[in-house]
């Protein structure tokens, strides 16, 4: 069985807050536990928190974990020219690529017009990971080009819900088994204004029930993937 654990590194709930309380609390929380866990995760960085927070980046680097784009500054695809939104990837790319290799992408909002794999894939990108199964994508992995399709299983809010509804939902996801989080969600946003969704469980119940859905899965056997390994596995298939 094989998972993914990964985590969308931009400012706070975009587009409703413009705070980055995540990235001051929540990510060196979220290394903390995936360091206990001892489980590798890619972190999709937007280049302006990785310009803010190098710090941050190199921490990801250095612990093992694998180092991909969230576009610009949390720009969404489908609301931009094929130009423009080309442009806006090239440009977080250069900066993400100072710090170290990025072979993955995750579009903002799981927005990800099918015409841009091509863009992706002249820039070297080789997975991508924004297309989402909970909303009526294919399950499963998939070709476009030279860039494999990764899809998300869930959405985020869901590792926050009570573990007695999580241990109903886990079982019946398909593989791989993609989940994703934002460093917001493990500061505490009961007081902000913004959708109840975003809201519930975060903090540290969240840091809790996400080390509880690692543990679940090394109960399970899981092995934990990084996203760029998921290439090096279908990758050699494609070539077979
Ligand atoms: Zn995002």
């Amino acid at each position: 069985m094989r998972v993914a654990i990964t985590f969308d590194v931009e400012h706070d709930c975009p587009p409703y807050l413009t705070t980055v309380r995540g990235m001051e609390e929540g990510l060196p929380k979220l290394l903390d536990l995936m360091g206990e866990k001892r489980v590798k995760a890619t972190f999709f960085f937007t280049a302006e928190m990785a310009k803010r927070f190098p710090e941050l980046v190199r921490r990801v680097i250095d612990e093992g974990h694998e180092l991909g784009s969230h576009n610009y500054d949390h720009e969404r695809l489908d609301k931009l020219s094929l130009e423009k939104g080309r442009r806006t990837i090239e440009k977080s790319l250069e900066v993400l690529r100072k710090f170290g290799d990025v072979v993955s992408f995750r579009a903002p909002n799981l927005q990800f017009p099918d015409e841009y794999y091509g863009v992706l894939e002249k820039n070297g990108i080789l997975v991508d990971s924004s297309k989402a199964t909970y909303k009526g994508y294919r399950s499963g992995v998939n070709f476009f080009g030279n860039v494999l399709e990764v899809p998300t299983s869930t959405t985020s809010s869901v590792i926050r819900l009570p573990w007695r509804f999580q241990r109903i939902i886990h079982p019946r996801l398909k593989e791989p088994r993609v989940y994703f989080a934002h460093p917001w969600e493990f500061v505490p946003m009961q007081k902000e204004k913004i959708r109840w969704d975003c809201r519930f469980n975060t903090g540290d119940k969240a840091i809790e029930l996400l080390g509880r859905l690692i543990d679940y899965y090394k109960s399970q056997g899981a092995e934990f993937m990084k996203m760029q390994e998921f290439y090096e596995v279908y990758g050699k298939l494609k070539r077979d």
